[in-house]
């Protein structure tokens, strides 16, 4: 280190320039308004894309939509959907068993994109947990419980993010 850098080091030390900057900013930001947010009261936004607790949809008439194609599970990186299909008297296919192990998922959104009737979607859902083996284990009803519940909101979020595809 040259001498000038040395005493400019040495004089700056001894005018606290360091500890006055400091000063200065958090100055600055003790007067600007605060950005905290004082979750869970209150909430930042959430894109319509949000990835969170997954659900099974139906249609207005109370038809579930999932047709048993099984491109979620086969698109599926965690291997964390489990299908099991058959056919009704009707004719038509649909699914017998419906799993997500939530504890392999990663969340990354391949089910929903893959679904050609927009069954399996993921919702703004987020504040859920597990206290006991299993609990985070999704069957068949429960996504569809939590469609049925959520539906206004999910086709409120697709309607959103339509023209954006
Ligand atoms: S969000 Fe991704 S990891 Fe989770 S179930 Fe869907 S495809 Fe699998
Ligand atoms: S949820 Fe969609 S992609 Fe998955 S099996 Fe049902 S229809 Fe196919």
């Amino acid at each position: 280190m040259s001498t000038v850098a040395s005493l400019k080091d040495l004089f700056s030390s001894f005018l606290l320039t360091e500890l006055w900057k400091g000063l200065a900013l958090t100055g600055r930001h003790f007067l600007s308004p605060t950005i905290t947010v004082q979750f869970p009261e209150e909430k930042t936004p959430l894109s319509p894309r949000f990835r969170g607790l997954h659900a099974l949809r139906r249609y207005e008439n109370g038809e579930e939509r999932c047709i048993a194609c099984k491109l979620c599970e086969a698109v599926c990186p965690a291997m964390a959907i489990t299908i099991e299909a058959g056919e009704r008297q009707d004719g038509t296919r649909r699914t017998t068993r419906y799993d997500i192990d939530l504890t392999k998922c990663i969340f990354c959104g391949f089910c929903e994109e893959s679904c050609p009737v927009d069954s399996i979607v993921e919702t703004h859902i987020f504040e859920y947990h597990g206290e006991k083996r299993g609990d985070l284990y999704f069957t068949k009803e429960m996504l569809l419980a939590v469609g049925d519940r959520y539906e206004a909101q999910i086709a409120a979020n697709k309607e959103a993010d339509a023209k954006y595809r």
